[in-house]
């Protein structure tokens, strides 16, 4: 019996020992699963913690640049903007990875068009690309379907990381985008994506490493290029979570492929998948000049998808040869030209063509042109029949070449162009009411900064709550809506706003950070019309108030044939007597409309600041707002806002503060029709001729620029005409710092920042050889 015990004893202890491993195993596993909850909880928590900092740096390096600055604090600032940017990206990445890891990152399965996640992509790194010199090539297999179903977000993230990647390590030569269709099956297809480059490539024992997070080929990279190597890593991920897998070849000093594969469902095909032009344009023989022989194949491959006949010449001198040699037996009938060539260019050779060649029946010629070098002058452009910008997108050439041929039948869809921001565009909308809402003081500053200097008007909210209680009481063009904030976020505010009845319901804009496709979902449903992503883009921002305000009304634009100084304002302005102010200025309408613009151009906020000032008790910077304000108000004969400016003034002076607030509402209101009237007027026409094209005439320069100087200083509107014809006249011939100058030259003088202009002027005479 005693052995028994002693057995069951041993048994008992087994038990017991093993139920204790059981016990330690299981509380290990979940404390490793705490821990890994905690790390990507702490993840999360931080890098959004940073962000809001990142923010506030981000932003008010944008006003700062916007002020006058030497070249070089223009220079350290642009570098710090660009240095908070990476990091941001950074940040990003981490999320991101940590979102994997913690298995939370979904996939959406949205439709989507193949073509605008090509677009947006070459509209993102074009300009780098461009930059540096290489090229940016979009070549397509037969077969590829464009609508699909998928995580668009999540294909252009992968994208954007290997043709960042490829754009970073060439110096020479092109980056060739490729897409292939591999097998479809049912309503699923199966993509293949090269993205390869004639850079510094990758050796064998480097290539192995990649991929894994943290990891570059070589550390010295990390020294000369940056980055945190978390991208390939993500984009792997992202790859597999998409049924596909990525991998590269590579050989050092030739140059890098990566390739990868996913799968999509299939959406809904335009009813005439291919694109194939009406019977008889079908075989139609067309001739692509370009130097870059990738280039010549790519676009050749398109147009013979197109059923057309190609043909290709690597010069212009080549060009001229062969189309006068087929011009009587068989001659070409279109003719893409690439701009920028050695010894001729696109423009000349274009104008050979059509004017010189004398061939019995000229082909129609289509420009093609890198995305940056916009071709702006007049001239240039009636040579060609239709200019299209790199890299060329499938559906976009083959409408363009039916719109030349004026087969509009044929044609699939709007055309599409892609520039980057252009003030001139905010136009229709200058002078709308936005409402602001952010919790954030900085941040709320640099919104309402940035707005008004745009010649926005702008309301500031705290919280959701204030905002509801605002649009309650008045009607805004749009809400531009933070989402965390304390006391009412703005997912419910925009619900409360959306149950508001009798109110002219406004866009709402949400402004999130790092936009998951959960917030997305979330923007959506509780009614809010887009987002846009912090920190905030200038570009991105304006973009989407364009796209959600309601153009307003303009002002009747004055009789183009008495297209004179004398017709440069309207026959009247809300809020001002017209006649009046004009007797003011002597009867000078020209300065009276510059007296105007000006006026915006400063005045626009004094209701604010009066408001900041007063709350901070701070008498003597009020009373001079209120002071100049009344004056002003005299010349413009502005009867109203003169009044109650007046009567501010003088209770300030008087230390009485009975009706301050309703002086001030009062002033805010005449203010405010003021400015809406003003950033009505017309804007100003383009009277300079246009340039002309045979590159710098140093003289007639020099000229412009003292014209433009002069303008400048003028405050004279017409300015903006002087500078997009200097631009023009510049842009060929002149290296990438005197083109960026140039296209900042002409912003600054589209928002009436001429202060900013004038430095930029100055800072052109410099670098101008
Ligand atoms: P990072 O975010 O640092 O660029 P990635 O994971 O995207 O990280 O890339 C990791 C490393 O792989 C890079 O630092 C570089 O050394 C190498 N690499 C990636 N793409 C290329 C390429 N196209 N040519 C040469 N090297 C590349």
């Amino acid at each position: 019996a005693d052995g028994k015990v002693v057995a069951l004893e041993g048994l008992i202890r087994d038990v017991t020992g093993q139920m204790t491993t059981e016990l330690a195993l299981k509380q290990a596993k979940e404390a490793a699963e705490a821990a890994a909850r905690m790390k990507g909880e702490f993840l999360a928590n931080m890098s959004h913690e940073i962000r809001t900092p990142m923010n506030a740096i981000i932003g008010l390096a944008d006003l700062i640049l916007r002020t006058r600055l030497t070249t070089r604090q223009q220079d350290y600032l642009e570098k710090l903007q660009t240095a908070a940017w990476s990091l941001v990206g950074i940040l990003d990445d981490i999320l991101d990875l940590s979102k994997m890891e913690a298995g939370k990152l979904r996939m959406e399965s949205i439709a989507f068009d193949l073509d605008e996640v090509l677009d947006s992509l070459a509209s993102v790194l074009a300009v780098q690309v461009e930059r540096k010199g290489l090229e940016l090539l979009f070549a397509r297999g037969p077969g590829v379907p464009t609508q699909l179903i998928g995580d668009p977000l999540r294909l252009s993230q992968v994208l954007t990381n290997l043709v960042g990647n490829a754009e970073k390590f060439t110096e020479r030569g092109e980056i060739i985008v490729t897409t292939e269709r591999i097998a479809s099956v049912e309503q699923r297809v199966r993509l293949r994506f090269l993205v390869s480059d004639s850079g510094i490539g990758i050796s064998a024992e480097q290539q192995a490493r990649l991929f894994r997070s943290f990891t570059q080929a070589d550390s010295s990279t990390t020294r000369k290029f940056g980055g945190s190597g978390l991208g390939l890593a993500i984009s792997r991920q992202l790859v597999e979570m998409m049924n596909g897998r990525i991998w590269l070849e590579s050989e050092p000093g030739v140059g890098s492929t990566f390739t990868f594969e996913a799968e999509f469902g299939l959406g809904e095909q335009p009813a005439e998948a291919a694109l194939l032009p009406s019977t008889d344009l079908r075989g139609l023989k067309v001739l692509v000049v370009d130097d870059n022989p990738h280039a010549r194949r790519i676009l050749g491959n398109l147009l013979q998808q197109f059923s057309f006949r190609v043909e290709d010449c690597a010069s212009a001198a080549e060009s001229f040869a062969h189309l006068q040699a087929c011009a009587a037996d068989d001659p070409f009938r279109l003719v893409m030209m690439d701009y920028r060539m050695p010894e001729i260019d696109g423009i000349s050779a274009s104008r050979r063509i059509k004017n010189e060649l004398k061939l019995p029946t000229p082909p129609r010629v289509i420009l093609v042109t890198a995305a940056s070098r916009s071709v702006n002058d007049e001239e240039d452009l009636g040579i060609v029949d239709e200019v299209l910008s790199k890299p060329v997108n499938p559906s976009l050439l083959f409408n363009t070449v039916m719109e030349v041929f004026g087969d509009g039948s044929a044609m699939r869809r709007d055309r599409r162009t892609r520039s980057s921001f252009d003030m001139a565009r905010l136009r229709p909308v200058l002078g709308a009411h936005i409402l602001l809402v952010e919790d954030n003081r900085i941040n709320r500053q640099v919104a309402s900064e940035l707005l008004e200097q745009a010649h926005f008007r702008v309301d500031v909210a705290e919280n959701g709550a204030e905002a509801v209680a605002m649009l309650r009481k008045r009607a805004y063009d749009c809400v531009l809506m933070d989402i965390q904030m304390p006391v009412m976020d703005g997912y419910t505010a925009t619900a409360r706003i959306r149950e508001i009845e009798g109110i002219k319901q406004p866009p709402i804009i949400a402004m999130t950070a790092n936009v998951m496709s959960e917030d997305r979902a979330m923007v959506a449903s509780v009614g809010m019309n887009g987002h846009v992503s912090k920190p905030i883009d200038p570009k991105e921002l304006f973009a989407t108030l364009l796209k959600w305000i309601a153009p307003r009304q303009l002002p009747e634009l004055p009789d183009p044939t008495a297209a004179t100084e004398t017709s440069a304002l309207p026959a009247a302005l809300p809020g001002l007597d017209l006649a009046a102010a004009l007797g003011n200025v002597g009867g000078d309408r020209k300065f009276l409309r510059k007296l105007l613009h000006e006026f915006h151009h400063d005045h626009a906020a004094d209701a604010r600041r009066l408001r900041d000032a007063l709350a901070q008790a701070d008498l003597t910077t009020s009373r001079r707002l209120a002071h100049t304000l009344k004056g002003i108000a005299a010349t413009l004969a502005a009867a109203a806002l003169q009044a109650c400016a007046g009567q501010l003034e003088t209770q300030i002076s008087e230390g009485r503060s009975d009706d301050l607030a309703s002086l001030l509402q009062e002033l805010e209101d005449s203010l405010e029709t003021l400015m809406h009237g003003i950033a009505g007027l017309p804007p100003p026409a383009n009277t300079l001729p246009a340039a002309d094209s045979s590159g710098c005439d140093c003289a007639a320069v020099g000229e412009r620029l003292d014209a433009l100087e002069r303008l400048l200083h003028d405050m004279d509107p017409e300015a903006a005409a002087t500078a997009r014809a200097l631009s023009a006249a510049l842009a060929f011939d002149s290296d990438e710092s005197i083109r960026l100058r140039l296209s900042q030259l002409e912003q600054e003088v589209d928002a009436f920042d001429f202060d900013a202009a004038l430095r930029t002027l100055e800072a052109l005479r410099i670098s101008l050889p």
